[in-house]
């Protein structure tokens, strides 16, 4: 090690300007900003906007009638809206600058902003809430800047973790809930190279079955074939397996066969694969079987015997795999069957007081039954496509007008390859996904997020979890349920969330 002393000086230096910018950015902590009014009350129309951006259906919500009917005799926000009601909005041409009064993590920001520190992302959110909220309310919420953490080194970069508490309250001055949140500030591009989507990995091949998988790389089916006795095998093997001759060569199959059978895979979770990913054992028409992924079908619609075909999937330019299919008319016919369900679904919902929206919402109540809920008990594992409009829609239907949430170029310019979800609908997702299972009798305690992998377009993130606490108190269940939802890179989102479920709320229907 080189000890020359100009050396130590220099470091010390740098040590010392360290501690100066980190004690600047401490010395904010423990300070109160001043109470932000919401610029405008709770509104039904945001709620909408909000719940189908969503694809949130609780009839509480949205529902005016059946909302009549609850305990809150009428429409509450969603709870996951709680951080909504204060954002600041969209200035165009009118820049709005928050400062240091408004909000203490504003001067810290501002700071780690000047010292190169421009990348920001959500690293966890903790809700708490205490009373429901409802049109007509107006939100005001006062933020305390919690802790400052020291330089710290992330996957995503180099940067300063800041965590606040914002609590909020109603017009009358009652708490309606809190927040706890922490973003990392980040250097752009001091983080680990974005991993790419890792490719399928090429199947196993040697002298004997070589043949095959060249086959495949011409896009063509082949099956192994005895000269002896004409017997068809798969998969290949260096012999007859039915007179032992040695004298091989192969057929073209017509790549068509029916569903023999199948099995889903859910876990584990192999990056390269899209998930939950469908394992066939197709008969071909040759009468031989092989294994294949069965694509461009959705797991329900699977049947045993249906019409198959081979198409292709080519893994980066180098190889190329078979993959199966619903034959062409077949998957006209569940398209069809899909494009009716649609339009029954958009008739009854332009209908507004027959009977549909009776059966609608009927729909929508689930059929949880919640006094037999065990822990352990699993959420359906639920996979969600994410895209440009998905990703885009959430950020403005939670007033997030943040240019990472719909700017590819400027994601870009902070160290992100594209558009990122905020955290704002990661809550929101994971929050419609539970009232799914549990039904609109559902109330919110808490939901505690952690944030990993950034959710992408293209991206599909599986939301899974099960129940991990369970505790009855006369008529209500309190539960908890853990919560995965992770995407091809990682984990997207894990937390907790405290819900209250009534034991009776199942003789509804
Ligand atoms: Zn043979």
């Amino acid at each position: 090690m080189n000890r020359d002393l100009p050396r130590t000086n220099e470091k010390a230096e740098t040590d010392s300007k360290k501690n100066d910018f980190f004690h600047s950015l401490t010395s904010q902590i423990g300070s109160v900003g001043k109470i932000e009014i919401a610029r405008d009350s709770v509104s039904e129309p945001v709620i909408r906007s909000w719940c189908d951006a969503m694809s949130e259906s609780n009839p509480l919500y949205i529902n005016q009638n059946f909302a009549e009917d609850s305990k809150y005799k009428g429409i509450i926000a969603p709870p996951a809206m709680l951080q909504v009601w204060t954002m600041s909005g969209l200035h165009l041409g009118n820049q709005f600058q928050r400062n240091s009064e408004d909000s203490p993590s504003a001067e810290v920001y501002q700071l780690l902003d000047d010292a190169g520190f421009t990348g920001v992302v959500a690293t966890n959110a903790a809700y708490h809430y205490d009373e429901m909220i409802k049109p007509g309310d107006l939100i005001s919420g006062s933020q305390k800047l919690l802790d400052v953490s020291v330089e710290k080194t992330t996957a995503i970069g180099v940067g300063h973790f800041v965590t606040t508490e914002t609590t909020y309250s109603n017009s009358h001055g009652k708490q309606v809930g809190s927040m706890e949140f922490r973003v990392l500030k980040f250097r752009p591009g001091t983080g680990r190279k974005n991993q790419q989507k890792s490719s399928r990995p090429k199947p196993a091949s040697n002298n004997s079955t070589d043949w095959f998988w060249d086959a495949c790389n011409n896009k063509e089916l082949r099956i192994q074939s005895c000269d002896e006795c004409g017997n068809l095998q798969h998969p290949p093997a260096v012999r007859c397996l039915l007179c032992g001759s040695v004298s091989l060569d192969s057929v073209a199959a017509t790549g068509k066969g029916n569903l023999h059978s199948w099995a889903i895979a859910h876990y584990p979770q192999v990056p390269a694969f899209n998930y939950p990913l469908i394992v066939g054992l197709v008969e071909l028409e040759e009468g031989i079987r092989l294994v294949s992924n069965i694509t461009d079908i959705d797991p329900e619609e699977l049947e045993i015997d249906m019409p198959l075909e081979v198409h292709w999937l080519d893994v980066n330019n180098e190889f190329t795999l078979h993959q199966f299919r619903p034959k062409e008319n077949e998957r006209q016919k569940l398209e069809s069957r899909n494009d009716k369900i649609d339009k029954d679904r958009d008739q009854s919902s332009v209908s507004d007081t027959n009977e549909s929206e009776a059966q609608n919402v009927e729909k929508q109540v689930s059929k949880l039954d919640p006094a037999k809920v065990q822990i352990g008990d699993e959420l359906p594992i639920s996979p969600v496509e994410i895209t440009t409009l998905l990703i885009v829609s959430t950020a403005l239907a939670t007033r997030d007008y943040q240019d990472v949430h719909h700017d590819p170029k400027a994601a870009q310019s902070k160290g992100m390859p594209d558009i990122f979800m905020n955290i704002l609908t990661s809550t929101g997702i994971v929050s419609r996904w539970i009232n799914d299972w549990a039904g609109p009798a559902i109330e919110w305690s808490s939901i505690d997020l952690k944030l990993g992998t950034p959710n992408h377009p293209d991206d599909t993130m599986t939301l899974s979890g099960s129940v991990t606490e369970k505790t009855e108190n006369g008529d209500q269940i309190s539960l908890n349920i853990s919560f995965l939802g992770k995407n091809d890179r990682g984990v997207h989102v894990s937390g907790n969330a405290e819900v209250l479920l009534l034991k009776n709320s199942k003789q509804k229907e």
